[in-house]
């Protein structure tokens, strides 16, 4: 839903929201209820014509809502929309079950038979799955490129072409993309095309969350997120966001109502309740951690390499700079780094296997888990994890290094963080 006026400063209202909100009458709460209700009391046959005529009317539904059942809208979704697309400075967002049900509602959304995408070639695993198994059964092509090396990538767009879709920072390299670059360029496609045939820069902003970047400021159409990751934090809930232009909601909601995949009231609460309020506190203190862990890193004789965007030495430094802000205008390079062992591939990869597993065992710390964003530090190996199904001489090609380890930062104490990597590193 929308906001009237944009809020100035933003780690006050993602604690106190509106304070007031016609969504739900909870003036002698500190927190909204947690409310469970699949279906309402309409009272008369008039109102209930009159809910379903303010449904999908974005003005009216800020202002008088009227609930029928929790499929269509929920009172604690609904407050959670209204934050997060202030937190994204964009103008409404819709809330879904997961990340994944957010990206493949906006992309099959924007897209049918005869359509086309181009995507960066390195995304979430299961976004790469939806475009290259899914998307073709319902008439849509997907173009992989390399934005990064493949300066003239823009010959891939064609007449169809409606979505330009991708992530920044990479995963798992941390490479960046330049928003407002490709923003800009499309821009200039765009003036010579009918709006129905327009193209629309989708940034999945997972990774870096709002609180670092915010790609509609830059001149992306819609960005999506993951809100299991950095704004959920803890770990506890999963959750989907799309935050899109007023003329995409109504839209967006009909294809939410038909198929389905709503965010639960309850899953909702905590991340309204617990995750925003702290995203900020959350990742400044992970920040200067990442930091901390990055320099240990960098010193260290048996790390090749290490790309955190925070670092001077990182070669797209200026980029990050440029794009990655907190609301205060101050460098927000975010939580995640990626490190390299020193090695051929073949050695690097089994020292990357040893380090994980004994972290895995022996560390406090260090959680060998999938995911990112979470208040506990979570280490990956992507080399004989998330992309062991690709031999080893195409991860090379595809950027993959064998001797590769993510880093999501959590709040641990960066000492005992460095203690027990340092331990770690001895063992390989
Ligand atoms: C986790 C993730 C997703 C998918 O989110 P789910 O909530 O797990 O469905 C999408 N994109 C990125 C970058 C992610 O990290």
């Amino acid at each position: 839903m929308t906001k009237k006026q944009p809020p100035k400063y933003m780690e006050s209202y993602f604690i106190h929201g509106d304070n007031v909100s016609p969504q739900w009458d909870y003036s002698h709460h500190l927190n909204p209820p947690v409310t469970e209700s699949v279906t309402y009391r309409l009272e008369s046959a008039e109102r209930g014509a009159a809910g379903f005529a303010c449904y999908a009317n974005l003005a009216e539904q800020a202002e008088h809502p009227i609930y029928i059942y929790e499929r269509l809208n929920e009172p604690t979704t609904g407050m959670l929309e209204d934050r997060l697309a202030a937190a994204e400075k964009g103008e409404s967002a819709l809330t879904f079950s997961t990340g994944m049900a957010a990206i493949s509602a906006i992309s099959c959304l924007l897209t049918g038979n005869g359509d086309h995408i181009v995507s960066h070639d390195s995304i979430y695993g299961c976004t790469y799955s939806l475009f290259s198994n899914w998307m073709p059964r319902r008439g849509t092509t997907v173009t992989f490129v390399n934005m990064v090396k493949e300066d003239d990538w823009f010959k891939h767009i064609k007449p169809n072409t409606r979505i330009v879709y991708f992530e920044t920072p990479i995963n798992p390299t941390l490479e960046l993309l330049d928003i407002e670059d490709i923003c800009k360029r499309i821009a200039l496609i765009n003036k010579g095309r009918p709006e129905d045939k327009r193209i629309y820069v989708v940034v999945d902003n997972t990774f870096a969350s709002p609180y670092c970047q915010r790609p509609i400021e830059l001149g992306a159409d819609i960005v999506l997120a993951s809100l299991t990751k950095h704004i959920c934090g803890f770990n506890t809930c999963m959750g989907g966001v799309v935050i899109v232009p007023k003329k995409l909601y109504n839209p967006l909601l009909m294809y939410r109502k038909d198929f389905g995949g709503v965010l639960h009231g309850r899953s909702a609460w905590p991340i309204l309740v617990y995750g925003l309020p702290t995203l900020a506190s959350r990742l400044r203190q992970q920040m200067a951690t990442a930091m901390e862990i990055s320099k240990f890193l960098t010193a260290h004789p048996k790390v090749e390499d290490v790309h955190y965007p925070g670092l001077e030495t990182y070669p797209q430094y200026e980029l990050a700079k440029k794009q990655m802000r907190s609301y205060d205008g101050s460098f927000a390079p975010g939580a995640l780094l990626h490190f390299i062992l020193k090695g051929s591939p073949q050695e690097a990869k089994k020292k990357g296997v040893k380090l994980i597993d004994w972290l895995a065992k022996n560390s406090i710390c260090y959680t060998l888990a999938v995911s990112l964003g979470c208040v506990k530090t979570l280490i990956e190996h992507p080399s004989s994890m998330t992309h062991s199904a690709i031999p080893l001489e195409e991860q090379l090609t595809a950027g993959i290094q064998p001797g590769g380890i993510r880093l999501s930062i959590g709040l641990e104490d960066p000492k005992m963080l460095k203690e027990e990597m340092e331990k770690g590193l001895a063992q390989i």
